[in-house]
């Protein structure tokens, strides 16, 4: 006899979602930060225990949920984002699956709070092993939302089993927070661990003062190398920070890509980064960088991975030019960041063996301009 075909419990089929959307913690961290971006939150505070797993709890200002609609956040595909197929193909926030909620709530003990207006009454409804238990109840809560995730994988002891240890698991939610924090600029965040504030970000509302940010997160000796550059092209608009070559790195380890808004890793990108920077980098050494690209929502599909962590361009390869142009542009133009003692030195000696006296030293654009930089650069290139 074949095996009989049934469906499969519903908190099951939550569990299996979970698999690829909870990794560990930091997935939780990085869905609820979302959720509360979406809410047009701009103040975010995240607390975290021993690495996240007893206990998660991240508080916003944001819109709140109607307390009719507490349950139907919990529920799979329930979400307030899109309604249609054209929806989804010009989605602008950063949800949109319905399932990070109910998710959450099948491998943890959740508790969500929240209220839609300005008072001090909300309400909040605790779940268990994916089942809501003993209903809504009124709970003191300003206008916002607070979701509460405790005990995670409690019920799952094979995915508990792959995580690691406190510090390791701290970590990652620490990057993804800062990850968030680096593109949504004018929200503020604070991350505790263990009742420990691990940082304080002000909300940032005068574009000038982003680097501020930036070289918090990122720290001072890469905003001092950075420079700023923009440029848009029909419906492509790129900018960010590059840092200067005197700042390249052993590992490519300080590369932020966004799209739309979205923390993402795009091969595409990457390759078409690296080809910029190939003329004024050694081999083997990787260039540090921040860049945001915004397109019209309907030139890229965000729907390409569970975890959001892939997109896919519609049309990859005047992209992939258009980023490869604009850096390599960018990076002609890059000054030295401070032009210190024994660099002018070197300037001046430079100068005087290669017969350039009386021009500029770098023209943006030419092939020998970079070929100067890159040999003015070699001797400075940074110990990382
Ligand atoms: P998605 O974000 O893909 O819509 P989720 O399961 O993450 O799915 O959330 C389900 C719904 O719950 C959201 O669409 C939103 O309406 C509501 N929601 C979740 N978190 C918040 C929040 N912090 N503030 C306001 N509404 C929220
Ligand atoms: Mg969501």
């Amino acid at each position: 006899m074949t095996a009989k075909i049934q469906k499969l419990p519903d908190t099951l089929i939550n569990q299996i979602a979970a698999g690829e959307v909870i990794e560990r913690p930091a997935s939780i961290v990085k869905e609820l930060v979302e959720n509360s971006i979406d809410a047009d939150a701009d103040s975010i505070s995240i607390e975290l225990e021993q690495g996240g797993i007893p206990r998660i709890s991240i508080r916003d200002n944001g819109t709140g949920i109607e307390k009719s609609q507490l349950e139907m956040a919990l529920t799979r595909h329930a979400t307030s984002k899109i309604t249609s197929l054209t929806d989804l193909q010009h989605v602008t926030s950063l949800g949109f699956r319905g399932e990070a909620l109910p998710s959450i709530a099948s491998v943890s003990r959740l508790r969500l709070s929240s209220n839609t207006e300005q008072t001090n009454q909300g309400w909040t409804l605790h779940w268990d092993g994916g089942v809501m238990d003993r209903g809504i109840k009124p709970v003191a809560h300003t206008q916002g939302t607070t979701v509460e995730v405790l005990d995670l994988f409690y019920n799952t002891p094979a995915r508990r089993k792959f995580m690691r240890a406190e510090k390791t698991e701290y970590s990652h939610c620490e990057q993804t927070v800062k990850r968030l924090a680096m593109v949504n600029f004018d929200v503020a965040f604070t991350l505790r661990h263990n009742q420990k504030t691990a940082f304080t970000l002000p909300a940032i509302h005068d574009n000038a003062n982003r680097l501020d940010r930036i070289a918090n997160l990122l720290g001072n000796t890469f905003a001092e190398h950075a420079v700023f550059f923009e440029h848009a092209h029909e419906n492509m608009h790129l900018y960010g920070w590059l840092a200067a070559p005197t700042f390249s790195r052993a590992q490519a380890d300080l590369q932020y890509q966004y799209v739309n808004g979205r923390n993402i890793r795009d091969k595409m990108i990457s390759h078409a980064v690296k080809l910029a920077y190939q003329d004024v980098l050694y081999h083997g050494r990787h260039p540090a960088y921040v860049v945001y690209l915004d397109l019209d929502p309907g030139a890229v599909d965000v729907n390409a991975h569970p975890a959001k962590h892939e997109v896919r361009f519609r049309d990859s390869r005047s992209i992939h030019d258009f980023v490869r142009q604009t850096l390599k542009r960018a990076i002609s133009e890059l000054r030295p960041a401070k032009l210190d003692s024994e660099n002018i030195a070197k300037l001046s000696s430079f100068v005087s063996t290669t017969h350039v006296k009386n021009q500029p030293l770098f023209r943006p654009g030419s092939g020998a301009a970079l070929e100067q930089a890159r040999q003015l650069y070699s001797p400075h290139i940074a110990e990382s």
